[in-house]
């Protein structure tokens, strides 16, 4: 029978009881998400962090998800079976926020795998290499995010300044190499102290934060811009931050010689001697900002050099009507030929030279297959292309010779790494495998 104690402790319990059974569904769905984010990298290949990751001891945690509350991007940590996992680690990019979140110290931080190894070249704390002269700032050094970038690039040039020689004879002073976040502070630094400088860069202003997706909120702390002030932003977006640049760029008259690549960096009398694609420079110091995505792969065919052939979309509108060939069969090309297919009037033709998608996330390959269904992409496994003209791309497809109307041509081949170069130079490079 029911009592009154009875009544009363339902009345006291009851709620808390509610709450738990709430807060044990939320957690189930969660678990059930995370997992769903795994699987799909795992089936994708995707499994390997590019650069700094958190490890996770899961014999100290204790799954209270602080680190994944804590990790700025998106599914990136999550909790399964009650402890923590890395559970897309691609689009991990090392805010180690995680770390610091973790109240049981179960995260430690570690560049490379035991399966793919990471070079990082040796810089001392002046940001110089073993090649006296010769600076990296940046991702390219290991420690990647736009303000430890920007701090870099602005204190490798005030140790470029004390070089002897600097400010005298014909040569520059430095050759800034990249104009993403480091080497854009370096440069605003070099024009601060007056250095005769030299910044070329192969694509545009901004780097890596350029190629971020359309939107992409953007996770920074406020940083000194030299000459220019405090970068206030903690919380922005992709665009307000590349406008913020472009202003600075405008207002400050900076030069920054763009569509320029060094190709190639080796020692003079009293300096460096390096070739770009445009030109030759004698300076004393170089600084090398060029982050880790390296040069984009090329396809390496006769009219590849047409400004129609680009290796990255920035925006799908600006193919609308256009017949558009996208090449290559990872997620950044299966993303730009859905995204262009989207907008009225494109004919898109999406070429791999595999005959599956075995590098791609599951999602995307749906979606292929369901706009190839519904006439909206042309898809062509095993084909390649065999030359650019003005109107038409000439390809090979199984075997066959295919000609097709085109307009443009988004290659999507990933990068060459920059470890080659680096070592070519003279510059030590250590490969980590899971260590800090
Ligand atoms: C998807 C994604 C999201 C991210 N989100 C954030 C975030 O929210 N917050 C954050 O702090 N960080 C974020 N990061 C990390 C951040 O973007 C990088 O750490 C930062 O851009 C590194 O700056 P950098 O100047 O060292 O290199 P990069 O930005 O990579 O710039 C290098 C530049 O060098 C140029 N270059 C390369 N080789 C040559 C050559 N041979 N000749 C001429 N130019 C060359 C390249 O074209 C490029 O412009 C994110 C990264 C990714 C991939
Ligand atoms: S914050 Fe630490 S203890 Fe909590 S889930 Fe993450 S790794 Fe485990």
């Amino acid at each position: 029978m029911l009592t009154a104690a009875h009544l009363k402790l339902a009345i006291y319990f009851g709620p808390m009881l509610l709450i738990w059974l709430g807060y044990a569904r939320l957690r189930a769905k969660r678990q059930r998400e995370s997992q769903a984010v795994q699987e799909a990298a795992v089936k994708a290949g995707l499994t390997e962090p590019a650069s700094l990751h958190p490890v996770i001891n899961p014999n100290r945690c204790i799954g209270c998800g602080s680190c994944a509350h804590a990790c700025p991007e998106a599914n990136v940590l999550g909790i399964i079976g009650g402890k923590a996992y890395l559970i897309d680690p691609t689009h991990c990019i090392g805010h180690s926020a995680c770390k610091v979140a973790c109240p049981m110290d179960a995260i430690s931080l570690v560049f490379g795998t035991e399966k793919r190894g990471l070079d990082i070249p040796h810089i001392s704390p002046r940001f110089e290499t073993n090649v006296p002269g010769l600076f990296i700032a940046g991702e390219l050094g290991g420690m990647g995010l736009i303000r430890n970038a920007i701090e870099q690039g602005r204190q490798a040039m005030e140790n470029v300044r004390t070089l002897d020689g600097i400010g005298k004879g014909s040569q520059l002073d430095v050759v800034i190499v990249g104009a993403g976040p480091a080497g854009f502070a370096a440069s605003l630094a070099a024009m601060q102290h007056k250095l005769r400088f030299v910044t070329v860069e192969q694509e545009s202003l901004g780097g890596t934060v350029a190629h971020y997706p359309r939107g992409k909120l953007v996770m920074t702390a406020p940083v000194q811009l030299p000459g220019v002030g405090k970068m206030k932003f903690t919380e922005t977006t992709k665009e307000e931050l590349l406008g913020f640049w472009e202003a600075v760029e405008k207002r400050t008259q900076i030069k920054l010689n763009y569509h320029e690549r060094t190709e190639e960096i080796t020692r003079g009398d009293q300096g460096f001697v390096v070739k770009t694609n445009r030109n030759t420079y004698q300076a004393r110091a170089v600084l090398l900002a060029i982050g880790r995505r390296g040069t984009p792969r090329k396809l390496g065919v006769p009219g590849e050099e047409q400004t129609k052939v680009v290796y990255r979309l920035i925006d799908a509108e600006q193919y609308r009507g256009r017949h558009v060939l996208v090449v290559g069969g990872g997620d950044s090309a299966l993303e730009a030929a859905l995204s262009i297919a989207d907008e009225p009037g494109t004919t898109v033709t999406l070429s791999y030279r595999s005959e599956a998608f075995s590098r791609a996330k599951e999602k995307n390959r749906v979606k292929v297959q369901a706009a190839q269904k519904a006439g909206r992409i042309q898809v062509l496994m095993k084909s390649n292309v065999k030359q650019i003209t003005a109107d038409q791309v000439d390809m090979e497809h199984e075997g066959q010779s295919l000609s097709l109307p085109n307009d443009d041509i988004i290659v999507c081949a990933g990068g060459i790494l920059p470890t080659p170069f680096l070592k070519k130079i003279g510059i030590e490079v250590e490969t980590k495998y899971g260590t800090a």
